[in-house]
C-alpha cells in the first residue's frame, strides 16, 4: 500500500536533502511536488490544500531556512504533518465499562462489515481474553445471520441464536440481555448494510444505538473506493456518533487516499486496517508506523 506516494515523496525528499542552503522558493517548489504526490494518491482536495498550507507555513519559518540542515528539517516537517493527518496517536477500543461492552458495526453492504466483525471478535478473544458474543441484526439480506453464525463457528466465538422474524432493535435487546445473563464481556452488533446511504438505514442505526448504548460505533469502509469511502464516512458521521473507522482492503490499496483524508474530513480516528480475507488479517492502525511506511 501507498507505493506510488512513497516513491513520489522520496523523490522530493532526495532533492531537498541534497541541497545546502534553501530559499523560500525552493520550499514552495518542493511543496508543489508534495501537492501533486498527494493528489495522485487520491487524497481529497481540501485535505491536500490544508496539508500543503500547514507544511509550507511551518517550513518557511526563519528557524528552518537558517538552520544547518534545512533540507532535513523540511523533510521532517512533511513527515510530521503526514503523521498528524493520519491521526497522530493510535486509538484503542474503549471497552472499559461494566460488562457487557457493546460494539456496534455499521457500514454499506459489501464493505467487509461482517468479516470485520469476526476479525475484531477473534482479536478480542485471543489477545485480550474477552468473552465475546456476536449478533447479526441484518434481517434484509437473506443468509446474513447464517453467515455470521458460520464465521462464529470458525473462530469459536458465540453468536446469538437466530429467531426468525425478529426486528433489529429487538435482536439487539435480546443480545444484550443474553450476554448479561451469560457473563459475556463484549457484544458485537453487526447491523444491516445497504447499497447506498439512505434514510431507512440511518433510522435503523439510530434506533439500534438508542436501544443498545454502544461504547464503540465502528464504521467499516472499503479503502479501495477512495474518496467515496471518505464521503460515506462523512454521511455516517453526520447521523451517528462514530467512535472510529475500520478501513478494509488496505491490502489492495496502492494509493492510500482514503487513509490520508479520513481523519481530516470526518474527525473520526481510523482504529483498524483490514489487510486480507483471512480472519486474522486485521491490524490496529498506528498513524506513526503508517507514516514511516509511506516515508520508507
Ligand atoms: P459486508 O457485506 O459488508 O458484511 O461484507 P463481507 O464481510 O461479507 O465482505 C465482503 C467481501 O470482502 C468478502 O469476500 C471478504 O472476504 C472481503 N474482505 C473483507 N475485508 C477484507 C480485507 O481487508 N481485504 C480483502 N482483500 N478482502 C476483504
Amino acid at each position: 500500500m501507498f507505493e506510488s506516494l512513497s516513491d513520489r515523496l522520496s523523490g522530493v525528499f532526495d532533492k531537498l536533502r541534497g541541497r545546502g542552503a534553501l530559499t523560500e522558493d525552493d520550499v514552495r517548489t518542493a511543496m508543489r511536488e508534495v501537492r501533486v504526490a498527494l493528489l495522485e494518491a487520491d487524497v481529497a482536495l481540501p485535505v491536500v490544500r490544508e496539508f500543503v498550507d500547514k507544511a509550507t507555513e511551518r517550513a518557511v519559518g526563519s528557524d528552518v531556512l537558517r538552520s544547518v540542515t534545512p533540507g532535513q528539517m523540511v523533510v521532517k516537517i512533511v513527515s510530521d504533518t503526514l503523521t498528524e493527518f493520519l491521526g497522530a496517536d493510535s486509538s484503542e477500543l474503549l471497552l472499559d465499562v461494566t460488562p457487557p461492552a457493546v460494539i456496534m458495526m455499521v457500514g454499506l453492504q459489501g464493505s467487509g462489515k461482517t468479516t470485520t466483525t469476526a476479525k475484531i471478535a477473534k482479536r478480542l478473544k485471543e489477545k485480550e481474553r474477552k468473552k465475546v458474543m456476536m449478533a447479526s441484526l441484518d434481517v434484509n439480506r437473506p443468509a446474513a445471520q447464517e453467515q455470521l453464525a458460520i464465521l462464529g463457528t470458525q473462530i469459536d466465538v458465540a453468536t446469538l441464536p437466530i429467531v426468525a422474524g425478529q426486528q433489529p432493535v429487538d435482536i439487539a435487546r435480546r443480545a444484550l440481555q443474553s450476554a448479561k445473563l451469560q457473563g459475556f464481556d463484549v457484544v458485537m452488533l453487526d447491523t444491516a448494510g445497504r447499497l447506498h446511504v439512505d434514510q431507512a438505514l440511518m433510522d435503523e442505526m439510530k434506533a439500534v444505538a438508542a436501544a443498545s448504548v454502544p461504547q464503540e460505533i465502528l464504521l467499516v469502509v472499503d479503502a479501495l473506493t477512495g474518496q467515496d469511502a471518505v464521503n460515506v464516512a462523512k454521511n455516517f458521521t453526520e447521523q451517528v456518533p462514530l467512535t472510529g473507522v475500520v478501513l478494509t482492503r488496505m491490502d489492495g490499496d496502492a494509493r492510500g487516499g482514503a487513509a490520508l483524508s479520513m481523519r481530516a474530513v470526518t474527525g473520526s480516528p481510523i482504529k483498524f486496517a483490514g489487510t486480507g480475507e483471512k480472519l486474522d488479517a486485521i491490524e490496529p492502525f498506528h498513524p506513526q508506523r503508517v507514516a514511516q511506511r509511506i516515508l520508507g
